[in-house]
Order: C-alpha cells, then sequence, then structure tokens
C-alpha cells in the first residue's frame, strides 16, 4: 500500500469525538459534548423553513455559488450588523460551519514551521487544524477574564524576528472549554498589538449570543467585538477575521457558518473553499436563510439563553454544595461551559476511569492543551442534559472525587 502523507501516518483524532464509545453506554449522563439541547431546537420553525425552502424553486437543490446564496449571504450580514459590526453580503463567506471558516484560514495563511498564537485552554479542533498544516503552536495563556494580553505583549517582545507570528485564535465570549468574557481593555489591547505586530485575529464567536441575565435579571451589553476595533483601526485592511455559526443557536446539523473579512483575505478562502466542497449545501443556506428571515430566531435564541442559565446554575450550584474545596469552577457568564479545576492530589486519570465507571462523562482537561501535561480540570458542559440529569451527574462526580481521594 503506498504510504500516507507525513502528517496521517500517526494521526490522532479529536480527543472530544474519541468520548463518543462512552457515550453509548447505557445509563451514562455525558457533560462532554458542545452539544445544544435537543428540547431547544426549533423543530417546527425549521419544518416550515425547510417546505417553504423546497417550494421555492429549483435553487435550493442545485449547486450555487461558493460564496453562499445572496438570500443567506444577506440574512447572516444583517445578524452580523446586529452584533455591533459593519458587514455587507460581500464581505461574508457562507462556510459548511465555522469549523471550515478556521480549516480554510489554515489552508491560506500557514505554511509548515508558522508561529501561530492561540488562547489556552483552547478548542481542540482549531489545535488538531494546525497540528496537521505543521503550525508552532504557541500557547497563550488565560486567566478568568480570557486571553491575558499583557502576557501575550511579553512574549511578542522576546519573540526572535523569524518566528513572528501569521495568526492568533481566540473565542472572546464564553470560551471553549474556560466559559470566560475577553475583558474589554484586554480586547483593545489585542487589536493594537495584532496592528502593530501584524498578524491575523481570528475571532471565533459561536457563543456570544448565549448571554446570561445579570444577578438583577437584565441582559449585559453585548462586548464589543474585535472585528470592530479592527474596524476603529482605520487601518488599509481589518486584521481580525470574524467567525460565527448558527450551529449553537439554530441546529448544528443546517452545518452553516460564516466568516467575515476583507477582501482579499476573503477571495483566497474562498477558492480554497472550491476545492473542499464547492459551496455549502445550498438546502441547508436555502432553510437557513427562510428560517431567519422568518422572524422566529430572536426567540428562539431567547429561550436557549434563559434554559442554558438555569443549567449553568444547577451544575455551578451542585459542585458548590458538593464538591466544595475539592472542585473550583467561576461561573460563566454564558455560553456552554464550565472549566472545572480539581486538587493536585487527584489524579486526572484516575478520576476520569471512576467517572466513567460511575456513568458521568467530561471532557478531561488535557484535551485543551497543545503539549499533553498533567492537567488538574475538566470541561463540563451543561447544554444537552436536563437539570434533574445534571444534579443526578454532579453527584456521581462527587462519588468518583470522593473515590479517587482515598
Ligand atoms: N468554534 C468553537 C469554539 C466551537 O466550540 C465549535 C463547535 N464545538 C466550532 C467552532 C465549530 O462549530 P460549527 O462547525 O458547528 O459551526
Amino acid at each position: 500500500m503506498p504510504a500516507f502523507a507525513a502528517m496521517f501516518a500517526q494521526p490522532a483524532g479529536s480527543p472530544i469525538r474519541e468520548l463518543f464509545p462512552y457515550l453509548s453506554q447505557p445509563g451514562m449522563i455525558s457533560l462532554a459534548g458542545g452539544y445544544p439541547s435537543p428540547s431547544l431546537f426549533d423543530a417546527e420553525g425549521l419544518a416550515l423553513a425547510a417546505t417553504q425552502a423546497m417550494s421555492s424553486g429549483p435553487q435550493a437543490l442545485q449547486y450555487c455559488a461558493t460564496e453562499g446564496l445572496p438570500a443567506l449571504r444577506e440574512a447572516l450580514a444583517a445578524q452580523t450588523r446586529e452584533r455591533g459590526m459593519q458587514a455587507s453580503a460581500e464581505q461574508l463567506l457562507v462556510t459548511t460551519g465555522s469549523q471550515q471558516a478556521f480549516d480554510l484560514l489554515v489552508r491560506v495563511l500557514i505554511e509548515p514551521g508558522d508561529t501561530v498564537l492561540v488562547e489556552v485552554p483552547a478548542y481542540p479542533a482549531t489545535l488538531q487544524a494546525l497540528r496537521l498544516a505543521q503550525a508552532r503552536i504557541l500557547p497563550v495563556p488565560m486567566d478568568e477574564h480570557g486571553l491575558q494580553t499583557d502576557a501575550l505583549a511579553e512574549l511578542l517582545r522576546d519573540l526572535p524576528l523569524a518566528q513572528r507570528p501569521k495568526l492568533l485564535y481566540t473565542v472572546p465570549n464564553f470560551s471553549n472549554p474556560r466559559g470566560t468574557l475577553l475583558a474589554a481593555q484586554r480586547r483593545e489591547a489585542l487589536v493594537q498589538l495584532a496592528s502593530s505586530h501584524g498578524f491575523w485575529v481570528v475571532e471565533d464567536d459561536p457563543y456570544g449570543e448565549l448571554c446570561f441575565d445579570a444577578a438583577d435579571g437584565s441582559t449585559p451589553p453585548m462586548p464589543t467585538a474585535l472585528r470592530t476595533l479592527g474596524d476603529r483601526l482605520g487601518a488599509a485592511v481589518n486584521p481580525v477575521v470574524y467567525l460565527s455559526s448558527l450551529s449553537k443557536t439554530v441546529a448544528p446539523a443546517l452545518r452553516v457558518g460564516w466568516m467575515l473579512a476583507d477582501g482579499e483575505l476573503l477571495r483566497r478562502c474562498t477558492i480554497a473553499k472550491q476545492t473542499v466542497d464547492l459551496c455549502t449545501s445550498p438546502l441547508a443556506q436555502m432553510v437557513s436563510a427562510c428560517y431567519l428571515q422568518s422572524g422566529r430566531y430572536p426567540a428562539t435564541v431567547q429561550r436557549a439563553r434563559a434554559e442554558y442559565q438555569r443549567r449553568m446554575q444547577a451544575l455551578v450550584q451542585g459542585i458548590a454544595s458538593q464538591l466544595d474545596g475539592l472542585v473550583h469552577c467561576t461561573p460563566p457568564a454564558g455560553g456552554m461551559f464550565v472549566w472545572a479545576t480539581f486538587a493536585q492530589s487527584i489524579d486526572p486519570q484516575a478520576l476520569f476511569d471512576a467517572a466513567v465507571s460511575r456513568q458521568v462523562l467530561y471532557v478531561p482537561g488535557k484535551a485543551f492543551f497543545p503539549e499533553s501535561a498533567q492537567v488538574h480540570a475538566m470541561r463540563l458542559s451543561f447544554a444537552a442534559p436536563e437539570v434533574p440529569q445534571i444534579e443526578q451527574a454532579v453527584q456521581r462526580l462527587a462519588q468518583a472525587v470522593a473515590q479517587v481521594r482515598r
């Protein structure tokens, strides 16, 4: 048999997808996947949109332009403007999930050995895409206010010229896995650093709309997008590329994401996409466009925000009452994830094995770091299980912790 390409000779699969076999074990409660809650899918609204898409003429069944269907690009541009950014349909590429958008950027920008800055802990699929591209991954630490821009500035100062970074990847809103919201001053600092050091910033934002209400019941204002700050630089090219997705708010099965970027970069990503899939499924695009035009989207998002907040509170309160002093987490202000750290005296692998044997699943912290190391943390997703299941999962986790502390 002819040899595989070097990067696929000994490939490591996605650490999250490798947990799938555990999921099928009867009675397992999963806090592992970043899956939206099935009870929040607006199946009725999507069925109406699907019927409308099918009766809209042959467009939905034909190939379309790689950039995307005009109706969807318009709807997504309007959506992006509502998030405070300047966006026109022409500046926007429809992608097959936002996952594809990042992959296209890597194809277009990264050569083997190029330096890429990544906030850590990081979304594993980003690390995987960069590894396969043979990028040199430079981790930038985070704290509870997101990526640490002071540490980034220092890192950049000490970097030899030959290792100047091409791009930086961040999830500023309710990051995966830490759940953090990037502080306002850090947003400014990050965009300034990108401008002065000449690297692209990939602002990956699938969770921004899933923000939780404040303690007084008010909805916090949407944080300023890095892309908007990039526009304010007034430079010829905005260094920020904005990515988002309908996966977390409408349905991941649509596989509809989008990229907002300046012309030259967008054009190259479009060319890269031509060889990947010609175009994102026009049927899925038409259903998405009809759904967004139907006016049901805001209520769907509102329902998700309220329900995820309830589930997050159940998880965080459960941890506080049953794992006090042993497992620590900061309640996130939105999104789908709680990052929980645990005592150094607890062995991460032993805890994972004990948790699985007690039928509760989470993603071990090491999945989110570029180098394999002992990480005394785990990502707990509260999005898919209902509140009673979350409560049961925390009880099981507490038993697992008690078992391995002995
Ligand atoms: N970025 C982040 C941070 C994510 O968590 C995910 C999904 N887990 C994606 C991108 C990809 O989402 P999709 O391709 O479904 O749009």
